[in-house]
């Protein structure tokens, strides 16, 4: 976690005057395993204990950080005249407002909750009375976009910070939630705030990579070039990546050799889905040419790729899902799926009263919920597992797991590793009808 919504307004509010401590305590090291809240007890039969190895999905629902009573003992040690709490997604409003009364158990401090997960529907939180008020804008009240760069991983010869250097997104596809707290303009930073926060980056002769958290950097492809071209003659041998996605549909053949010249070393391409029918209905459209252009395009630069698509959408259908993992399969790109969830105010998610109700953890992908009714959690928990032996089966170290691929090829069911020493064990839930439309393309994926 990079917290570059927090960094930025702290930054923003130390260079007013004010003294701000900043916490950022998922970030931290410790982590704790807690038992499934009640409200995702129905995912415990999906859970294999012990499980390991490349066909795995989660093991256990994680605390990152310390508890929440530490935190608020941690933060009023400070003494401070108001606390901040910033809340990057309404998923994790239920942490955020539990923080917000265990510092309320404690001090009268006026508490603001803060972020794009407050902005999407303040009055959950305002209603709150551990909530003094919510703040629902930029940070930047209305300046041009503030940029941070946050170090995310240090190795001895190699610095990764990630950074956003735009807001907005004009382009409507249906699913996505960017509008709701950042509007529908696209709006970069200037140049300067851009090389303004990497000067705040150490210079030890580190190489740097870094990874754009934006939603859409190829909307000014101009713009976004020459400031490449600005950072690599500041700081020779950066790398690039965009790891939230690059629109394909926006990239041609000479871009993506740019791109790579430049220094980018993975494409992560966002494609919404492949079935033509449900990209029409969420505002986007397929261009298969263009796609198997620009993968030969990457392979023969040497630059992996990654496909992504949702599954769960309102359109979505079994079916369409298990073609859409095939169509995967018969490509270059690894397969990246993402569990459909909504954020309040989402088309189709309107009324946001019907948030009011239910935990809001289960607006995490990871909930496997059925939101839209067009995919049972069995169906999205075998997607994502069929995803993942899509991509065991590009991968040049599958012959280690030759037997577990020999078990599911050979059942037709989907297996995983579990224990010490690991055994091949049967996945406990998975959809037969969708397991079905899949399989008749393993054969190709055979060797
Ligand atoms: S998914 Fe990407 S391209 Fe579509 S509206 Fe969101 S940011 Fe824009």
């Amino acid at each position: 976690m990079t917290h570059l919504g927090a960094r930025t307004a702290a930054r923003l509010l130390a260079e007013e005057g004010h003294t701000v401590p900043l916490f950022l305590f998922p970030s931290e090291h410790e982590k704790a395993t807690l038992p499934l809240p009640p409200s995702l007890r129905y995912l415990k039969p999906y859970l294999v204990p012990g499980e390991t190895g490349p066909l795995s999905w989660f093991r256990s629902w994680n605390r990152f950080g310390p508890d929440f009573p530490e935190c608020a003992a941690r933060i009023l040690a400070e003494k401070p005249d108001r606390v901040i709490l910033s809340c990057f997604a309404f998923c994790y409003a239920g942490g955020t407002l539990r923080l917000a009364e265990e510092i309320k158990k404690r001090s009268s401090v006026p508490i603001t909750v803060a972020g794009s997960g407050a902005a999407v529907y303040p009055e959950y939180f305002a209603r709150n009375p551990a909530v003094s008020d919510v703040f629902t804008g930029e940070a930047e009240k209305g300046a041009p976009p503030a940029v941070t760069a946050g170090i995310s991983r240090e190795t001895p010869h190699t610095r990764t910070a990630a950074l956003v250097i735009s807001r907005g997104c004009p382009k409507g596809c249906r699913f996505c939630s960017n509008h709701l707290s950042q509007g529908r303009k696209f709006r970069p930073a200037p140049k300067e705030a851009i090389l303004a926060a990497l000067s705040t980056l150490p210079r030890d002769g580190k190489r740097l990579h870094l990874n754009f958290e934006d939603d859409n950097l190829l909307f000014r492809t101009g713009f976004f070039l020459e400031l490449l071209e600005e950072i690599r003659r500041l700081y020779p041998g950066t790398t690039f990546t965009a790891e939230n996605g690059l629109d394909y549909t926006l990239m041609d053949l000479p871009l993506a050799e740019k791109l790579a010249a430049l220094g980018f070393t993975q494409f992560n391409w966002s494609a919404g889905s492949f079935d033509p029918h449900t990209l029409t209905a969420e505002n986007r459209f397929f261009e298969p040419e263009r796609l198997t252009a620009l993968e030969e395009t990457a392979a023969r630069l040497g630059i992996p790729s990654v496909l992504y698509f949702i599954a769960g959408l309102a359109e979505d259908t079994p079916t369409g899902i298990a073609r859409s993992l095939k169509e995967v399969a018969r490509r270059r790109s690894l397969c990246g799926i993402s569990p459909f969830y909504p954020v309040p105010g989402l088309p189709g998610y309107e009324d946001k009263t019907r948030f009011d109700t239910i935990d809001p953890s289960l607006a995490c992908g990871s909930a496997l919920y059925p939101w839209n009714g067009t995919l049972t959690t069995t169906q999205l928990y075998t997607a994502f597992r069929l995803a993942r032996l899509v991509n065991l089966m590009k991968n040049p170290e599958r012959v280690r797991y030759r037997e577990l691929i020999e078990v599911v090829q050979k059942t037709g069911k989907l297996h995983t590793l579990a224990g010490k020493p690991a055994r091949i064990i049967p996945v406990p839930e998975q959809d037969q009808g969708m397991l079905e439309e899949f399989w008749d393309c393993l054969s190709p994926l055979r060797d």
